[in-house]
């Protein structure tokens, strides 16, 4: 039997005495583009080594001057691959003259790839925080999901940021790890994920790191294709709102969150930037934004919204 729709997730939300609101906003979270060394099936974005879309330095010192007026106690910095944006050191650098804390997204591949050591010292010389995808302990898991060679790659990135301090007990250079599932499914338990990862990492390879996180994959981008394709999208939109937590609802990312796409427009999140939902329903360029959202602010949602909300929730 066909799953029928789900409810719009505005509704669920309503079903359940809440609504979806922002708080303060700590965080801003800058795309810097597309342009990526890896296709991933799971990519939300669709990026990928064709796209061309990147942010430019002027679009980086509109959105270094906002961070400053925005007082963000922390910088997000994803893509794509990061690493590939070529004025990549510009931003990093505009950033760190601030007095937050920058976190820098990573494939790992990315991060281990000619352009990507061209500023591994920069990433470490101004302590910025590693989040790096590592999907699957699984080499051939990771390399049908992310393409050939990744899974020795990113054990190769992992040795190279343990060799320079990254992800080691009790050091200051974090490093933590980010698992998708690799199929049209919700992501394990992360407490027990975390420590599988962690055992079988030391005990294979030596290699270490801070934190992980188990993540739901959005059904958009490449993945919503993938999903359409093999018969798979209602079924797992279903899973997703079928396991909709209504204590998750208060820590989803969007509540403190301020997400700049490459082109310097403003979004609730990098899902809703994915589905073109622009913050307030129209497009805001980050030169003209005064500040940060007022608390009480709404948020736009979707039904992509429920991988937010799914089991223990994606924060
Ligand atoms: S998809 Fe974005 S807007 Fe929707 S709940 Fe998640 S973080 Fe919030």
């Amino acid at each position: 039997m066909r799953p029928g729709p789900i409810l719009p997730f505005r509704s669920t939300l309503a079903g359940n005495g809440l609504s979806l609101e922002r708080k303060n906003s700590d965080t801003l979270q800058i795309n810097v583009g597309f342009l990526c060394n890896q296709t991933c099936n799971h990519c939300h974005l669709s990026a990928g080594p064709d796209r061309t879309e990147v942010m430019d330095p002027k679009t980086m010192s509109e959105v270094v001057v906002y961070a400053e007026r925005g007082r963000f106690p922390v910088v997000d910095i994803t893509g794509g691959a990061p690493e590939l944006n070529p004025w990549i050191d510009v931003l990093i650098e505009g950033l760190a003259a601030l007095p937050c804390k920058i976190l820098f997204r990573s494939n790992l591949s990315a991060l281990s790839s000619r352009t990507g050591e061209r500023i591994f010292d920069l990433l470490k010389r101004h302590r910025v925080a590693i989040v790096a995808s590592f999907p699957s302990l699984n080499e051939q898991q990771t390399d049908s999901q992310r393409g050939r060679g990744v899974f020795q790659a990113s054990l190769m990135a992992i040795k190279k940021l343990n060799e320079a301090g990254y992800g080691l007990e009790g050091s200051e250079y974090e490093l933590d790890l980010v698992s998708n599932p690799a199929g049209a499914f919700l992501p394990p338990d992360q407490g027990q994920a975390e420590k599988r990862f962690r055992e079988i990492l030391q005990k294979k390879w030596s290699l270490s790191f801070h934190n992980l996180f188990t993540f739901a994959n959005a059904p958009l981008g490449r993945f919503r294709r993938w999903l359409r394709e093999s018969g798979n999208l209602d079924p797992y939109l279903q899973r997703l709102a079928s396991a909709f937590n209504p204590c998750a609802v208060a820590g989803v990312m969007c509540r403190s969150l301020v997400s700049v796409s490459w082109e310097g427009y403003l979004y609730d999140c990098d899902f809703n930037l994915a589905a073109d939902l622009p913050m307030g329903g129209r497009r805001v360029h980050v030169s003209e934004a005064q500040r940060p959202p007022l608390p009480g602010t709404p948020i736009a949602t979707a039904e992509h919204c429920y991988t937010c909300t799914a089991g223990a929730g994606f924060t």
